[in-house]
């Protein structure tokens, strides 16, 4: 066996086989897979083989719409078969709430260029005359949708992949996976060891235990899943065409054609994770024991959905296990923590999507950054995941097996953009956690800590109902915003990312890795920071404490996202940056009456605080740092404090706070401020999808200082679009996200985020158009819930115009 690769792929199911491909078609040929059976010997050979487009996340339906364009190409340079079945597919709905999310999505498709539409029940029994449309409202047609052969689609990723110089070693399992000093692996075998400079974890089913071998807990489960196939059916086989997909969720259930007859996958409610302790090592061509029990409701509701199946004998059986990451996305990218280790594991619809990841991973192990913003299946979603990073690691098994399970079971379920999901909650919490409740907090999860959004009223429902439209929870906010604007507001600030950056280097490392200006000790600035190529990786505030002492904040969730970007960044000495997130935590108080509530209670000069300045002060018996910033966009201040100090602070500031009219205020107040001054925010506005020009970050990017990552590339851009803000004439539903926006009846732009601003009363959108029609006044349209609604295009935020109040 060869005793060196540059790259070792573990794993040869369909992802491992695409990644290999991938990587030879970006121009790597010394690389090898190493597969401990022979290929698809895990979740791929049982595949049902369907495919589709369909992704709550735009990125990801994008990399899925390669993936099905690519295997066309695949066979084209194989001479493979694919086996191919380009039938479509239409997705039911049989409630207005499945109609409205389905409606949601086309409108997606259109700016992404998807040919999507929406049918009637009429259309729908044209395409799939076995369907009873009874009770069905109409469908998503999507003309992408299809199946193929599972086995024959992995191998003509391999063979594509060894016609350009790759190996495949069969037959030979990896046991160990060592890493040396140098950054580079010794991936040991029965056979040999390969020393690789780098290891992809594609173990699919096995991807926890090869994980194991790296020292990783991997946040992905498998679960069992099962499908079946009938007999050959006369309304099947004698209609001529081949008929398309169904996919029903209101009966958990995907139908196609196979051969002559049905195959029919359900994702069942009672359903359990498989394998809680790991999957054995000799598992592979068997087959799971038949759970028919488990699906015997949704098999009832597909026999009056389907009703040929009651005249059609089942042939086979399919039970098999396949894995899962909480959110159903892969997870992929360079793992937090190790270099040169890459995942490219928990890809749950691996013929849908296992193009996307291949193209993704080569692309950044090879060029250094994927693409497009991949944020969605990056792998540093779920923080830290090997055993000696404990700073920001917030995921466990136990956590992974439930929301895995939730995940299964709303596999089909209609994704409301305000739907706070149950499992594994409470996971996190603050110390002033049951104060909120007893206040009558509504919580939601970020990233596994639990988070405000609002406060129910006396006589309203404890919690908010999912909906596309405005909510129960629109009054409250509404009393929250006002409460900001009219007097003061409380909310947390446990949910930023906090980083200390210290050491004689500090300052140098800083000012190669973040774009902006850095600020004199005792001052706030914010920075972008950018990739090689001038792309958004981070939006940072960032505090002097002190020389050579700093303070950066930026989104919670992005933390491992972060931290693996500053570690791989860190020069071998001089610079310590330490994951502060939640040791860090306190409060924000803003509006008119901030600086007069703080006076109360802070020892220091209050008074003297000007905008962006930062000091450590006294507050009770509490040491904090203030920050005269606010999110909120009104005069407001941020108490730094250590985690255990919180409730001494919460208690010493609510003790000051009579006849203020302060009251405490959630994220959906927040979130609703910030658009009447037009901020954006992380992975909305800013992120890597997007330049600091075209979002309106370049006025923070310090050109003339340059020498930092991403000077080149951002003082080259020249944006063809701009992010603007507009006011939407729309009543009972404000946007969500990624609706088109449409210009003299073409869709030429797309909404970021956008809602409703409570405090000016307006529908905001913020989203980005060519910068050619960037002007105050342009008269658009915005697709909202399948209706466009005018919407017209403002320049001046729509308080605080002139940051009078802010800054004042
Ligand atoms: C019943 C069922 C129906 C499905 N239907 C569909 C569908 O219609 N459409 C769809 O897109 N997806 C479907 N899937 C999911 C699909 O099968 C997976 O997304 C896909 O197979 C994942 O591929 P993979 O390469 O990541 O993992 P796997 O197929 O599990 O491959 C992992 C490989 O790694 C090898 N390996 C493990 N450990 C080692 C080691 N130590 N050393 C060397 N090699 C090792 C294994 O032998 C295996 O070959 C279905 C799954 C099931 C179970």
């Amino acid at each position: 066996m060869r005793q060196t690769a540059r790259v070792v792929v573990i794993g040869g199911g369909v992802v491992g086989c695409s990644v290999l491909y991938h990587l030879t078609r970006l121009g790597w040929s010394d690389v090898v897979l190493v597969e401990r059976s022979e290929l698809t010997s895990g979740s791929t050979w049982h595949a049902a083989g369907g495919f589709h487009t369909l992704n709550a996340d735009t990125n990801m339906a994008a990399l899925q719409g390669y993936t099905i364009r690519l295997y066309r190409e695949l066979e084209e340079i194989t001479g493979l078969s694919c086996g191919l079945h380009h039938v479509g597919g239409v997705t039911l709905a049989d409630s207005p709430e499945r109609l409205d999310y389905l409606k949601a999505e086309r409108a997606k498709h259109r700016y992404m260029g998807l040919e999507t539409e929406i049918i009637g029940p009429e259309e729908i029994r044209a395409l799939s005359p076995i369907t009873n449309t009874e009770g069905v409202l109409g469908a998503l047609y999507d003309p992408l949708d299809g199946h193929l052969d599972p086995s024959g689609t992995t191998h003509a990723y391999a063979k594509a992949a060894r016609m350009a110089g790759a190996e495949i070693i069969l037959r030979t399992p990896v046991l160990e996976t060592n890493p040396r000093p140098d950054g580079t692996w010794d991936v040991v075998t029965p056979a040999g060891t390969i020393h690789a400079e780098h290891v992809v974890n594609a173990a699919g089913l096995w991807a926890r235990e090869v994980g194991a071998l790296a020292g990783l807990t991997l946040p992905l489960h498998p679960m069992e899943h099962q499908y079946l196939v009938t007999e050959e059916t006369p309304e099947v086989y004698e209609r001529g065409a081949e008929l398309p997909h169904v996919m029903d969720p209101g009966g958990e259930s995907y139908l196609r054609q196979e051969g002559r007859g049905l195959c029919i996958g359900f994702y069942e409610q009672p359903c359990d994770p498989w394998a809680v302790d790991g999957t054995p090592a000799d598992f592979g061509h068997e087959l799971l024991e038949n759970k028919l029990d488990r699906i015997s409701d949704s098999v009832e509701f597909a026999y009056r959905r389907f009703p040929v199946l009651q005249r059609a004998g089942i042939k086979t059986i399919i039970n098999g296990p396949f894995t899962f990451a909480p959110d159903g996305n892969p997870l992929v990218g360079p793992v937090p923590g190790l270099r040169n280790y890459w995942s490219a594991c928990a890809v749950m619809a691996g013929f849908s999507q296992g193009g996307g990841v291949g193209l993704s991973l080569a692309q950044w192990m090879i060029e250094g950054e994927p693409e497009r913003d991949v944020f969605a299946m990056d792998v540093a979603r779920f923080g830290m995941l090997h055993r000696d990073a404990t700073a920001g690691r917030w995921i466990t098994p136990g956590y992974t097996r439930l929301k895995v399970k939730e995940n299964y079971q709303r596999r089909f379920s209609v994704s409301y953009p305000n739907e706070e999901l149950p499992a594994a909650r409470p996971f996190q919490t603050t110390p002033v956690y049951s104060e909120w409740k007893a206040q009558g907090a509504v919580f939601g999860a970020h990233s596994g800590m639990e988070v405000v959004n609002y406060f129910a009223r006396p006589g309203e429902l404890p919690h908010e109902v999912p909906s596309f439209r405005r909510s129960n929870a629109f009054e409250a906010v509404a009393g929250e915003c006002a409460a900001v604007r009219g007097a003061v507001g409380i909310n947390e600030i446990h949910n930023f990312g906090k980083y200390l950056v210290t050491g004689p280097g500090a300052e140098g490392w800083l000012a190669k890795v973040m774009a902006g200006r850095l600020p004199k000790p005792g001052r706030i600035t914010l920075s972008p920071m950018l990739s090689p190529r001038g792309r958004i990786i981070g939006d940072f505030t960032i505090t002097c404490l002190g020389p050579q002492r700093y303070q950066l904040t930026a989104s919670f969730g992005a933390q491992a996202f972060h931290m693996r970007w500053f570690e791989s960044h860190l020069p071998p000495s001089g610079v310590r940056v330490e994951n502060v997130s939640t040791r860090r935590i306190g409060f924000q108080i803003a509006g008119p009456r901030a600086r007069e509530w703080l006076g109360r209670v802070a020892h220091g000069d209050v008074g003297g605080l000007r905008f962006m300045d930062a000091r450590e002060m006294d507050i009770g018996p509490v040491r904090a740092l203030v920050q005269r910033v606010s999110y909120t966009g009104d005069l407001g201040y941020e108490l730094h404090v250590d985690w255990e100090s919180q409730l001494a602070l919460y208690h010493a500031l609510m003790a000051a706070s009579e006849g203020l009219g302060a009251k405490p205020f959630g994220m959906r107040a927040m979130m609703s401020l910030r658009l009447e001054k037009f901020f954006g925010s992380w992975l909305r506005e800013y992120g890597p999808d997007y330049m600091p020009g075209e979002t309106g970050l370049g006025r923070f990017v310090d050109h003339a200082r340059g020498g930092f990552i991403g000077a080149e590339a951002a003082a080259a851009e020249m944006p063809a679009r701009r992010l603007c803000a507009f006011v939407v004439d729309a009543d009972e539903a404000d946007v969500v996200a990624y609706e088109p926006i449409w210009i003299d009846g073409a869709v030429q732009g797309f909404v970021t985020s956008g809602g409703y601003a409570h405090h000016a009363q307006a529908s905001v959108a913020l989203g980005f158009v060519p910068v050619e029609r960037a002007r105050e006044g342009l008269q658009a349209e915005i697709e909202i819930l399948g209706r466009l609604r005018p919407a017209r295009l403002v320049t001046t935020p729509l308080f605080d115009a002139d940051g009078a109040r802010m800054r004042g």
